[in-house]
């Protein structure tokens, strides 16, 4: 991060409360300045060893924990972000967690109820692949899924208005003041595609064999509805984007760039925490000391 130029790009990125907020405005492709790809290969590697000394001692310390959300569009990158960030880490300290359709025992919950169960526990990074936000994103595209959360009061579909939209903020700040006050420091990144790298993507997914799993006939179907999908994330990033919970929103159309970024920004939200590992009182040095004498005169 020695590059004045490059941190600048990476505080560009965070989107701030309360501020009118306009997707357009960011850009979907960016190399950052003054950096090529070797650089930024060797930085990233950087940035991920020094991710897994912190959290070593997050897990030692035991007092907080790190939750880490992507959300994006079809073959914008979640995975090779997810499989990034691990990249150096410990498995036992981090739970990664993909959230798909939900089942109907899900169904049968709050919306946050599988969410909160995968929740990072002390001492652990949780990383999100898909989040709670799915619940104001694609239900938000498809409000007659709504519906079949048997929901008081909803029973048709006028009944999911702009007002049912605003609770859903309102409760999702809420959920994630609750766990940000207890301990949890909480992070989200929005991978910001083009459409035409997406285009792209899809046609290589259907070239190549070994990407062919990854493409399904549904994404097409939801690509026809891109613009509503946009204006869905503008609204639910402008109103869910807080000081102690941003919104971070990443190029996504060059991959080593968007992982770079946020390796960067995991770094840098990471280094605010107090973490340290536990301090040993003078009472528990001496018997430390004296167990090492013990087992010396073995
Ligand atoms: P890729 O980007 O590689 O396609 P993916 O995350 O899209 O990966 P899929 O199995 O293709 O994985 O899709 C998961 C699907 O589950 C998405 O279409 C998503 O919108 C949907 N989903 C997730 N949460 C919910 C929810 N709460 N309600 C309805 N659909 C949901
Ligand atoms: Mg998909």
């Amino acid at each position: 991060m020695s590059i004045p130029h490059f941190k600048k790009y990476i505080a560009s990125l965070r989107v701030a409360e309360g501020k009118k907020f306009s997707l357009k405005k960011f850009d979907t492709a960016y190399n950052p300045k003054g950096i090529d790809k070797e650089e930024g290969l060797r930085m990233m590697q950087e940035s991920t060893l020094k991710l897994a000394e912190l959290q070593d001692k997050l897990y030692a310390q035991d007092k907080y924990s790190v939750l880490i959300v992507f959300q994006a569009m079809d073959a914008a990158g979640k995975d090779g972000a997810v499989k990034h960030v691990m990249t150096n880490l410990s498995p036992q300290g981090v739970r990664v967690s993909n959230f798909k359709v939900p089942s109907s025992n899900e169904l049968d919950h709050d919306y946050f109820w599988r969410h909160y169960k995968a929740l990072p526990a002390r001492g652990e990074i949780g990383i999100f692949n898909r989040s709670h936000y799915e619940n104001v994103l694609v239900t938000r595209v498809h409000p007659e899924y709504i519906l079949g959360e048997n929901l008081p009061n909803i029973t048709k579909l006028s009944d999911i208005n702009d007002a049912f939209w605003h609770s859903r903020f309102k409760q999702i700040r809420r959920f994630e003041n609750n766990i940000i006050e207890n301990g949890t420091v909480v992070m989200k990144f929005f991978l910001h595609l083009s459409k035409e790298e997406q285009k792209n993507r899809f046609i290589e997914r259907i070239d190549n064999p070994s990407k062919n799993w990854k493409f399904s006939l549904g994404d097409l179907k939801e690509r026809l509805l891109w613009d509503n999908y946009q204006a869905a994330y503008e609204e639910m990033i402008a109103k869910t984007a807080t000081e102690d919970a941003p919104w971070f929103v990443i190029p996504a159309d060059n991959k080593w760039s968007a992982r770079l970024a946020i390796s960067e920004i995991i770094l840098q939200e990471f280094s605010k925490l107090k973490i340290q590992y536990p301090q040993v009182s003078a009472a528990q040095k001496a018997a430390l000391l004296k167990a090492k004498e013990q087992l010396l005169a073995e």
